[in-house]
């Protein structure tokens, strides 16, 4: 449980809202479909507090704001009322939403994306560099499948399909490319297990790595939204954000010349990996779990080998113009 989760129980504790020893009469339900506001806050770089006057919680991201009170079953989304298919409820110390509602915050988010323009020229010449004369050493990569065990992530449309394991597989796949070329790897999980997002955090500061790379499947409540994305850190101020966003753009010219998925380009959040990772970082939302059409796709073996290679070459491309020696 992250510090703000910690706050939450404790303020709850005192507001006497919840109570380990004596349970309520109507005994809450978990539900399959729900998230808690500390995980929304976690994955979306938002902070959850909590308003003991008002009996609420906030979760806030600039300028997004959004309102929950427990037990009712609209949210406060930018002062609208958003009906949710259920309650608010709490449940072992944590509110909980319906995941459904989740998905329309990440939308409500992404329509307000502060997007960068990435280079539509080429950006560097594959040929210096695609077949290595000698083993690249001295350059470690740590690699990140986003959710894992009890995190499933998102959920295809058919229940069939979770975003942890087909992360898994492209990170992988990428950690073998990445390897020919020897290339030091290092992942965040290698088995379908959860991992918090403090503990990838600290894994990847504990190792000397010279970039990091979220890998991600996207999922929104409107089954249009197709193509994959590239996110950096919106904290520009950080010498790192430039690293950041030369790895990005190298990426993004690798996936948009070798991929078939619609470009929607670089953009910037306040995502914890690639927020409070000190070394340069990306986060990959390789396509749409919710979309038909993306979905058919990354289904195929041969596009998730086929974005591990476009990835793979990004990596290499960042690593020979911007981390070799000259
Ligand atoms: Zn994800």
């Amino acid at each position: 449980m992250n510090k703000f989760a910690y706050s939450i129980v404790l303020l709850l504790l005192c507001m006497g809202l919840i109570s380990c020893s004596t349970p309520k009469k109507e005994e809450v339900i978990s539900q399959p479909n729900a998230i808690s506001l500390s995980s929304i806050a976690e994955n979306l770089g938002m902070r959850v507090l909590w308003v003991p006057s008002q009996k609420k919680a906030v979760l806030e991201q600039g300028e997004c704001h959004v309102s929950i009170e427990p037990n009712s079953n609209i949210a406060w989304v930018q002062g609208e009322a958003v009906a949710m298919e259920f309650p608010a409820y709490l449940n072992t110390r944590e509110i909980y939403v319906p995941i459904s509602f989740y998905n329309k915050l990440k939308t409500v988010l992404q329509d307000k994306p502060d997007v960068l323009v990435a280079p539509s020229e080429k950006v560097w010449d594959s040929t210096a560099w695609t077949i290595p004369q000698k083993p690249i050493i001295n350059f470690t990569v740590i690699l990140d499948a986003g959710h894992g065990g009890r995190d499933p992530g998102a959920i295809s449309q058919d229940q069939t399909q979770q975003e942890k394991n087909l992360t898994l597989d492209i990170v992988f796949r990428l950690r073998e490319l990445l390897q020919k070329y020897g290339i030091t790897v290092i992942l965040t999980r290698d088995r379908d297990a959860y991992i918090s997002l403090d503990e990838r955090i600290q894994k990847a500061e504990s190792v000397s790595a010279h970039c990091l790379v979220s890998v991600h499947l996207n999922s929104v409540a409107t089954a249009t939204a197709q193509g994959f994305e590239i996110w950096i850190s919106r904290n520009t101020q950080e010498p790192r954000y430039l690293q950041s966003y030369k790895l990005g753009q190298y990426i993004h010219y690798s996936m948009k010349k070798g991929l078939p998925l619609r470009d929607r380009r670089i953009r910037k959040s306040g995502f914890q990996i690639i927020h409070r990772t000190k070394i340069p970082s990306v986060l990959i939302e390789t396509c749409f779990i919710s979309n038909p059409q993306d979905f058919l796709w990354i289904m195929d073996p041969m596009s998730r080998q086929a974005v591990a290679q476009a990835i793979s070459q990004g990596i290499l491309a960042y690593y020979f113009y911007e981390v070799a020696p000259k």
